[in-house]
C-alpha cells in the first residue's frame, strides 16, 4: 500500500526504527516512513509467514527493511535490537516507540503482573531504546524520536490505571529527551492518538462489554467515541502521516510537543 502525499521519497538515506510494526497503528507508520524513502528496522510478534510477506511489501519502496522479533518486556532483547541497528544500518535516524498494550479492569481487579507488563512495554521500552540510540543521533548531530503516545497521555479513562500511567509517563520522558537533544539536532515528539480501530482497540471492546454490562455498538457509540468529538475513528493512515511530517527537516523546531490526533477529545 503507498501513501501518496509520500511518493517524494524526502527521507531517502533515513534510517527508521518502528517498534510494533507488525499490526496497527505501527505498520502504518512502517508503511508511511518506508514509501518515503526511509530504510526500516520493524519489530513487533509476528508468524515467519507474516514477516516474510512484510518484508517483500517493504522491500517494493526500494529500501532496506529488516525484521527484530525481541520482546519489548525485556530490556536484553531491546538492546539486542539496538545492536541490530547498528550491524544492519550502522545506526538509526528515525525511532518510533509504537509498541503498546492494553489491559482493561478495575484497578482493586488489576493484576499486578499486568501493570508490570504494560509499563515494560508502554513506557519502558521507548526510555531503553532512547537511551540506547541517543549517542549515534547525537554523533550524527540529527535525530527524529516519536513516541506514539495516546489521549490517554493527557486525560484519564476508568478501568486502564496502567495504560493511562504508562502513556502520561511517556509524555514526560518525550519532554525530556527533547531538552536533552534540543542542541544536538535531535527532536523528541509525542504523538498521541485518540481511537483508532486496530486489533489493540478491538480487543479491549469485550472486556469493555463484560466491565460495563454493555452491547458492541454501544462501546463503540457510548465509551470509545464518547469523549471523540468527531464521532469518527482516527486512521493509521492519519498518523503515519504526522510521523512522516515529524521527520522532515521542515519538523526541526517541533520538539516536546505532544500532537494530539484526537477529533478534539483533549480540547474538552
Ligand atoms: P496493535 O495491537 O494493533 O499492535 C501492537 C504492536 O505491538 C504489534 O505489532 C505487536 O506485535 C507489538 N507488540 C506487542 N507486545 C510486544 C512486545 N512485548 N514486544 C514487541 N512488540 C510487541 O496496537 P495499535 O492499536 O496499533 O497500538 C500501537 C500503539 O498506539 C500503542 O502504543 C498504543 O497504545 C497506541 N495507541 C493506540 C490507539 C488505538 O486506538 N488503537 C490510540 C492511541 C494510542
Amino acid at each position: 500500500m503507498t501513501n501518496p502525499i509520500f511518493a517524494t521519497r524526502i527521507l531517502a538515506g533515513k534510517t527508521a526504527l518502528v517498534t510494533g510494526a507488525t499490526s496497527g497503528i505501527g505498520l502504518g507508520i512502517a508503511r508511511g516512513l518506508a514509501s518515503a524513502g526511509a530504510n526500516l528496522l520493524f519489530g513487533g510478534f509476528a508468524k515467519p509467514e507474516e514477516v516474510a510477506a512484510l518484508s517483500a511489501e517493504f522491500s517494493t519502496f526500494g529500501i532496506k527493511a529488516v525484521f527484530s522479533g525481541s520482546d519489548m518486556s525485556k530490556p536484553a532483547e531491546i538492546a539486542a535490537m539496538a545492536e541490530l541497528a547498528v550491524t544492519e544500518f550502522g545506526g538509526i535516524d528515525i525511532l518510533v516507540n509504537n509498541a503498546g498494550v492494553q489491559h482493561v479492569s478495575p484497578v482493586e481487579d488489576f493484576p499486578p503482573e499486568k501493570w508490570d507488563l504494560i509499563l515494560a512495554i508502554n513506557l519502558s521500552s521507548a526510555f531503553h531504546l532512547s537511551r540506547l540510540l541517543f549517542k549515534g543521533m547525537k554523533a550524527r548531530q540529527w535525530g527524529r524520536i516519536i513516541n506514539i503516545a495516546s489521549a490517554h497521555g493527557s486525560v484519564a479513562s476508568p478501568f486502564k490505571s496502567a495504560y493511562v500511567a504508562a502513556k502520561h509517563g511517556v509524555i514526560g520522558l518525550t519532554k525530556t529527551l527533547a531538552l536533552e537533544g534540543a542542541e544536538f539536532g535531535i527532536t523528541a515528539n509525542a504523538v498521541s492518538p485518540g481511537y483508532v480501530l486496530t486489533p489493540l482497540v478491538e480487543k479491549q471492546i469485550p472486556d469493555t462489554m463484560a466491565a460495563r454490562g454493555l452491547t458492541r455498538d454501544q462501546v463503540i457509540r457510548d465509551v470509545l467515541l464518547h469523549a471523540q468529538p468527531t464521532k469518527q475513528f482516527v486512521t493509521v493512515e492519519q498518523v503515519a502521516a504526522a510521523c512522516v511530517f515529524l521527520s522532515t527537516g521542515a519538523a526541526a523546531q517541533i520538539n516536546g510537543a505532544n500532537l494530539a490526533m484526537d477529533g478534539g477529545w483533549i480540547a474538552q
